[in-house]
């Protein structure tokens, strides 16, 4: 049985503690930023970020609110990134844990093809054109311990265990969240590993909160399967 997460941001208070985690625990740098006017830092996920606290905020139903988004790859049942690369070497999933891991070899890949293959907007691309992102803490993972945001979480936003436990979590904490937010809702939770509650519209958390299907102007399902398919013959000059 695979690994899972639930990210409940209903108990995010932003304190950025799962961030600063998984930068000391990956012996990742901190970014130069510029104040743009909004606590969220950096601005976005990068190649040296794995983890982003996003922060937006909002008037909903006439109150005031802060909405916020702890953003990492959802370690997809099938990733569409991993069957368009078409190559193990350089994006394959754990069988054992279900993280969906990227090597070195991403360089050899068609780097824009693969984000663009994922529909929550998740990897990276450094200079060279390797790619990365969250890697589920796999090394600490297999060795019985719980990922490092995890590990840091205050709150209880962050959660991980094996996956029926934490799909069995993930309603527990649907219905103490919708007595208090009657929009709360479980995002994607049969495709995904790392299943975000939010008590609002998912849209307006962040655009890609949600695997989007509005691009491709079909369901979210069929989306999914189209993006599914392997994409056969960008990977050919893989050595
Ligand atoms: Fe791949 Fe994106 Fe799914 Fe992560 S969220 S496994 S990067 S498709
Ligand atoms: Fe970072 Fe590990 Fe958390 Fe992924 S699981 S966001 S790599 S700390
Ligand atoms: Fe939110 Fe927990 Fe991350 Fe703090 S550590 S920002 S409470 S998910």
């Amino acid at each position: 049985m695979s690994k899972s997460f639930l990210i409940d941001t209903t108990l995010c208070t932003a304190c950025r503690g799962c961030q600063v985690a998984c930068k000391q625990w990956h012996d990742l740098p901190a970014e130069e930023t510029v104040n743009r006017g909004s606590y969220q830092n950096p601005a976005d996920l990068s190649f040296d970020t794995y983890k982003l606290v996003r922060m937006r905020e909002g008037v909903i139903d006439g109150k005031l609110r802060w909405l916020f988004f702890p953003d990492q790859c959802r370690h997809c049942l099938e990733p569409p990134c991993e069957q368009t690369a078409g190559e193990p070497t350089a994006i394959f999933t754990n069988a054992a844990t279900g993280a969906v891991i990227y090597t070195s070899n991403t360089r050899q890949l068609a780097a824009e093809e693969i984000i663009e293959s994922c529909p929550y907007n998740i990897p990276r691309k450094a200079e060279d054109g390797t790619l990365a992102k969250c890697d589920m803490c796999n090394d600490r993972v297999e060795n019985g311990l719980s990922p490092a945001c995890v590990k840091a979480c205050p709150t209880g936003a962050m959660n991980f265990g094996e996956r029926d436990e934490i799909l069995d979590l993930a309603q527990k904490h649907l219905a103490t969240a919708k007595e208090k937010y009657p929009s709360a809702q479980l995002l994607d939770p049969d495709d995904v590993r790392a299943i975000y509650l939010v008590g609002f519209d998912p849209n307006l958390y962040y655009e890609h909160a949600v695997a989007s299907a509005a691009k491709y102007g079909i369901s979210r399902q069929a989306a999914l399967r189209k993006m599914f398919r392997p994409i056969r013959g960008i990977v050919s000059h893989l050595g």
